[in-house]
């Protein structure tokens, strides 16, 4: 059976709380915090599924990008994601 873009995420095994930082973006540790949820996103082979499924959620990092990322993705603003994750050994 096929597996769903969940079971395959890079984050399945670590701490919810990682992506949902509970500081505020703009301080440092919050900042610290997103960026090592991204550091997991960049080599997750489910980004792109992550992101539409997560592109309207108010909080968390969903697919690469953080709150206010996806707000401006929302709005047509073009936002740095992390880089494609290398393509699976065959
Ligand atoms: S893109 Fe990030 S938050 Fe989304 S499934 Fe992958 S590792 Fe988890």
């Amino acid at each position: 059976m096929m597996k769903t873009w969940r079971e395959q995420a890079a984050c399945r095994d670590l701490d919810p709380e990682l992506f949902f930082p509970a500081s505020d973006e703009d301080t440092p540790k919050g900042r610290g915090d997103r960026d090592a949820a991204k550091a997991v996103c960049a080599g997750c082979p489910v980004r792109a599924q992550c992101l539409a499924f997560g592109l309207d959620e108010p909080v968390g990092v969903w697919g690469g990008l953080s709150e206010s990322e996806r707000r401006a993705v929302r709005r047509g603003v073009t936002v740095d994601a992390p880089p494609e994750p290398l393509a699976p050994a065959a």
